[in-house]
């Protein structure tokens, strides 16, 4: 009888946004506004002809190698950044490699390390989620092929120093390194500028976020020119669909819309951290478009939370399951009017909880 190979059956199983997400979804750290408009007038005057061709990449891939100021050669667009991560796993890693990653972090680098049949080691964050610099380094040997870091880190929202990073890859010739920036739009902070001297570090950039264009998976994978080579051999020609391919230039073009957002977003995660404060709650100040906060101590009250949240039209991720989450929500932050229906919401939840301590929480 066919069986998978045994490796599939003790990866970690991702639970995805599904059906019935029903009320304001602060939960997967998506755009709770949607894209530029100018995007959904793009989308509707697409014709049959765009359906029916396999998609054309070029020119979607310049005007994005453009906004990026690198060349076409060091940039291929992707299917989301999940599928920049699992090039990298496809194209480095042998089985019995070792590839490295931070905890706790986006579970798809664990996922696709392991069906790659790497041995994936774990370094984990200090006790306030400092970035472990001297445990990754401890951790490199020989075997290391791939290190993925997320900066800003989901679920964490903390920010790992640039010149870390740079010694990291600099320790760790031998090996892949992807900063992951699918939060960049909200710190600003980019290992881009100072990638050129590195041959092995990737970056990776999404429309998921900022943009608003989670549903139609499009991402991009900047590295160097001759390491992109070996990359594109492992991509399907048409991994990224014709409708994304024709929106994404107008994404990009409509600078106002992202910088509003941005700029609301920034705003919402003032007013959120400075209530956590007021309350007590403990949270860990944030680079990214969510905050983690504890509300309890156990997988329990974690869930309570949650729950509570829910019947008031709030959807929030439980993350007490991640290293050093225990009790721990992430919170999605939206524009104003979001953020006023979530700290009504809280504050209730936090008083009918107990959870409020009043205490300063930092
Ligand atoms: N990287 C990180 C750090 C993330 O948090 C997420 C989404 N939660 C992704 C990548 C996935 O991005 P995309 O939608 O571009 O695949």
């Amino acid at each position: 009888m066919l069986r998978a190979k045994e490796r599939v059956f003790s990866i970690p199983i991702y639970h995805p946004p599904l059906a019935g997400r029903d009320g304001l979804r602060l939960d997967f750290n998506e755009n709770t506004v949607g894209c530029s408009p100018r995007v959904l007038d793009w989308l509707r005057q697409i014709s049959f002809e765009d359906l029916a061709r396999y998609p054309e990449k070029a020119f979607a891939e310049r005007q994005m190698a453009e906004f990026l100021n690198v060349a076409d050669s060091e940039l291929l667009l992707t299917n989301g950044t999940d599928e920049a991560i699992h090039l990298l796993c496809q194209t480095y890693l042998e089985p019995g490699d070792q590839a490295l990653i931070v905890v706790p972090t986006y579970s798809m680098y664990r996922i696709y390390m392991m069906a790659a049949d790497a041995n994936v080691i774990c370094a984990p964050m200090g006790a306030n989620f400092e970035f472990p610099f001297a445990a990754l380094c401890e951790a490199v040997t020989d075997r290391t092929r791939l290190i993925a870091v997320a900066n800003p880190n989901n679920p964490t929202g903390t920010l790992a120093p640039l010149d870390q990073l740079l010694a990291l890859a600099r320790l760790a010739r031998q090996a892949a390194v992807l900063i992951d920036e699918a939060y960049f739009e909200f710190c600003g902070k980019s290992v881009l500028a100072e990638k050129g001297e590195y041959s092995n570090i990737f970056v990776a950039r999404t429309f998921s976020k900022a943009y608003g264009l989670a549903g139609l998976r499009v991402g991009a994978l900047i590295g160097d020119a001759n390491q992109m080579v070996a990359v594109r051999r492992v991509c399907s020609p048409y991994n990224v669909n014709s409708v994304a391919l024709a929106c994404l230039p107008v994404a990009l073009e409509d600078r106002e819309f992202v910088e509003k957002y941005v700029s609301e977003i920034l705003e919402s995660r003032t007013r959120l951290q400075e209530a956590l404060q007021v309350a007590g709650v403990r949270y860990w100040p944030s680079e990214a478009n969510f905050v983690l906060m504890r509300v309890g101590t156990t997988g329990d009250d974690a869930r309570h939370f949650t729950e509570r949240m829910r019947t008031q039209g709030i959807l929030v991720r439980d993350r007490s399951a991640d290293y050093g989450c225990e009790g721990c929500v992430r919170i999605t932050l939206g524009p104003k009017n979001h953020t006023d229906k979530l700290l009504n919401a809280l504050n209730a939840t936090l008083e009918e909880l107990s959870i409020a301590q009043g205490a300063p929480a930092r």
